[in-house]
Order: C-alpha cells, then structure tokens, then sequence
C-alpha cells in the first residue's frame, strides 16, 4: 500500500523527446491565459493519449506476426502504464522490459503476446481458454491479459512484495477471473488443477512435475526453460492422450525461476 500515487496517463510530462511530439495546445480567442495563470493541464490527444499510443503499440504486434485476435484485443484493453512505477510510465508502451522491484522485470509486450498466442493455440480460434495457470505473477500485467483470454487466471508469486504490488495493481481492475496467490510456483497450485494453459514467466533448467501433473490432457504449457548449452529457449509442452509433445522455440531471456518464497 505504500507505493507512489500513480499519475493518470498520459504522465506529467514525458521525456525531451516525447515533450517535442506534443503539439503546442491552441486555446480559443478570448481565453488567454495570463502569464502568471496556474499550469496548463498536461495536453491529450494524438501521441500521448494512452488509448491511441496503445493501438500504435498493438499494431507493432500484428505486424511482427501476433496473428491472434483476441491477443491483440488483450493487449489492447490492458493498460500496461497502470503496472509500472511513474518514472518509467513513458516506456509502457514501448517493446521493452522494464524493472518492477525486488531485482525483477514486466515482460516486453511482444514477448508476452507470443507467449499467450502460444498458450491459445488452437483453441485461439474456438474462442478462448479454460482455466489458466501463470507462474510468476510479478507487477500482475500478464495476469490482467490473461485474464482477457482465459475464463480463469491462477497467478501466482513467491516474493511477498511482488505479490502485494500486483494486488494493488489489480484491485481497480476489478478483474473477479484473476485469481493471486502468495507461494512458491514450483509446485504449481493443485487447487485450481487441471489446468488447459500453463504459462511461466521465470526460466528454470527443468519443468517441475507439478506443472505436467496439473495440465489438463489436452492443455498446453508455455515456459522458458535453460538448454544444458546454458541458453535458455521458450519451450512448448502438449499433454495428449498419449503422451507429452514438447516444442523447442526461439531464445528468450527471462528471470530465473527459484523455488521457496520469499
Ligand atoms: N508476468 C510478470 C513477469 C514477472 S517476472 C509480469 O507481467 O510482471 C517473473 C516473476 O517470476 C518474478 O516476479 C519472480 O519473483 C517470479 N518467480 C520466480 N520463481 C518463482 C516461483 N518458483 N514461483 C512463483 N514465482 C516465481
């Protein structure tokens, strides 16, 4: 509860470079404000309203490939500058990671897109998800898009400070399907089991049982997982009737997945 009060967005005032995009604010004849008058309320509009700067940021995701509609609507509904501290709110809609405390980081938007298109696969196109599970809830972003997606979000996190921050960054969402919970993600949450996605925002060097025993057959894991060459890759697990199909993908570059809380 002792963070920052946030500033509404768009911020007080962004960057040399971004103050150079605003366009000088026309006051109609006869309301001239002397100089001596209080500041002029940040401008809005084109560049700097969160709405507009967000659609330029999910038209970067389908044009490098995030093909999904209801991803795109997600990200688009999700108001990522809500979830990071006040001097970064100027980077929120930028393809970038962020930091967010306590040596951890917001996922870059392109990242979390593809890996919540991943986890919808197929059942994308038959209109969404059942119940979800993410490891590493952090500032609670991913777990607010998820939320868009999935009928259900168990989100949960082992540091009790990232916890609480992601609590309160959701408790004015109101987002009754997204579901925090304070532990270690390891052992994945067997209250919410099966599960028809699993997500992981942390890398480890092996997916823990848990997570496999809570799929649901039929669902699918997404995590990123350290090769025995040290590079971590983002891995795709399938749980099938017959067994399990794993996809090895792109290289990523997530914060390590530890065990125990903290
Ligand atoms: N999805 C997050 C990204 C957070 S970074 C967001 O949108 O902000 C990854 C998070 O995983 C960190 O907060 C880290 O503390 C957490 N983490 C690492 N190992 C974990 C574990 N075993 N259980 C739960 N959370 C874990």
């Amino acid at each position: 509860m002792n963070q920052p009060k946030r500033p509404s967005f768009p911020a007080r005032l962004g960057p040399p470079s971004a103050q150079n995009a605003v366009r000088p604010v026309v006051r109609p004849a006869g309301n001239a404000a002397p100089r001596s008058a209080a500041p002029m309320p940040a401008p809005r509009g084109v560049g700097l309203d969160s709405a507009a700067v967000r659609s330029r940021m999910v038209q970067r995701l389908a044009a490098s490939g995030i093909s999904s509609a209801a991803v795109l609507q997600a990200m688009g509904s999700v108001e990522r500058h809500l979830f990071v501290d006040t001097a970064l709110v100027n980077q929120a809609y930028e393809d970038t990671s962020l930091p967010i405390g306590l040596a951890q980081t917001i996922s870059k938007p392109s990242v979390v897109a593809r890996m919540i298109e991943l986890l919808l696969g197929a059942e994308g196109a038959r209109g969404g998800l059942g119940r979800v599970l993410e490891i590493g809830t952090g500032c609670g972003y991913q777990a607010a898009v998820l939320g868009r997606v999935a009928r259900e979000v168990y989100s949960i996190e082992r540091l009790r400070g990232l916890h609480e921050k992601a609590r309160n960054n959701l408790r004015p969402l109101r987002l009754t399907n997204v579901h925090l919970i304070f532990g270690d993600g390891m052992v994945g949450y067997a209250q919410g089991a099966p599960y028809a996605g699993i997500i992981a925002a942390a890398g480890g060097d092996a997916v823990p049982a848990a997570w496999c025993d809570q799929l649901a057959v039929g669902g699918r894991l997404v995590a990123p997982m350290v090769q025995s060459n040290g590079q971590q890759i983002l891995l795709v697990i399938d749980k099938t009737p017959y067994g399990f199909n794993e996809t090895v993908l792109e290289a990523v570059n997530f914060v390590p997945l530890k065990s125990g809380i903290a």
